[in-house]
């Protein structure tokens, strides 16, 4: 089959295995071979490497992965496509088929799997991710750190853009900064909904993120930090000291000004247009605050 092109590669399985697309599985093929190689080489191939791939589909970029690293573990929700991958790679060694939903893996139960114990590398995480759920993976993925050391990861183009954003503009918000926590973000090119079939409606971007050993700032509390950030762009249109008041993080509304004053932050200002240092300034002052 590896002759064919993608799109008759695509009907014969559809009629060997009677599958039909499910729209609301994000279930939207690569059929570019050029992005699925460029998708590879971000990740840097080191056949010592582990792999880890969400949503295989009918595993073209998982037969790429194979190529170029020693071991591809691939987890993939549909039961229909997991006949299929299992026909694919029955051959292959290095490729393990997973049935089961990404957003409840644990990933250190994977790396520790039987046939894998010994010294537990962390995986790369490469992936055409489904889009319904992108958010919530990553952020399950950024809660896993220690099981993994890189991701390069397509998504759709305006998630990629909220997640490298800078302080300021529209894009800046939640997830920018909850990744630029733990991870050193950047896009490395943007994919056309040409390149997919069935084309979906957005373009899309591969972003590869980089696992940073610790924050760009000091943060004594990660929970704090993040309740900061969520409680600085729950209300955009708001001054920054109203949105802290109307947050939960407290009890006494003087107190807001009292920590705004101690970090040197205007409460005036926007929730939208604090760096990362100027949330960990105040979700420090806070941690110390009710420490004392
Ligand atoms: N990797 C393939 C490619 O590039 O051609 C397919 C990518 S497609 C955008 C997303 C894939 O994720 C689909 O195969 C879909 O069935 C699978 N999927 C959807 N939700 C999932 C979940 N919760 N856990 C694991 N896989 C999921």
């Amino acid at each position: 089959m590896k002759n064919f092109s993608y799109e008759t590669r695509i009907s014969v399985w559809m009629n060997k295995y009677h599958f039909r697309f499910d729209k609301s599985l994000g279930q939207n093929f690569l059929i570019d071979e050029a992005i699925l190689d460029r998708i590879v080489a971000g990740a840097s191939p080191d056949p010592e490497d582990k792999v880890l791939e969400i949503g295989p589909g009918m595993g073209f970029l998982t037969e790429k992965l194979s190529a170029a690293f020693g071991d591809v573990t691939s987890v993939e929700l549909d039961a229909s496509l997991c006949r299929i991958l299992e026909d694919i790679f029955a051959e292959n060694d290095k490729v393990r088929i997973v049935e089961g939903d990404a957003l409840k893996l644990s990933m250190s139960e994977l790396a520790d799997a039987p046939a894998r114990r010994g010294f537990v590398r962390p995986f790369k995480i490469v992936a055409n991710l489904p889009y319904y759920i992108t958010t919530p993976l990553l952020f399950s993925f950024l809660e896993q750190k220690d099981a993994w050391e890189e991701m390069v990861i397509m998504v759709q183009k305006e998630v990629a853009e909220r997640i490298v954003a800078s302080p300021g503009g529209k894009d800046y918000g939640v997830l920018t900064l909850m990744t630029a926590y733990d991870a050193d973000a950047e896009i490395l090119f943007t994919v056309p909904a040409a390149s997919f079939y069935p084309r979906p409606n957005v373009d899309s971007a591969v972003l590869r993120l980089k696992k940073r050993v610790c924050p760009p700032f000091e943060v004594k509390d990660r929970r704090i930090f993040r309740r900061f950030v969520k409680a600085g762009f729950a209300q955009r249109r708001k001054t920054l000291s109203n949105a802290l008041k109307n947050s939960d993080l407290f009890e006494k509304k003087e107190d807001v000004s009292l920590l705004l004053a101690q970090c040197g932050i205007d409460g005036k200002r926007r929730g939208e247009t604090l760096s990362f240092e100027e949330y960990a300034a105040l979700a420090n002052a806070y941690f110390y605050f009710n420490e004392a």
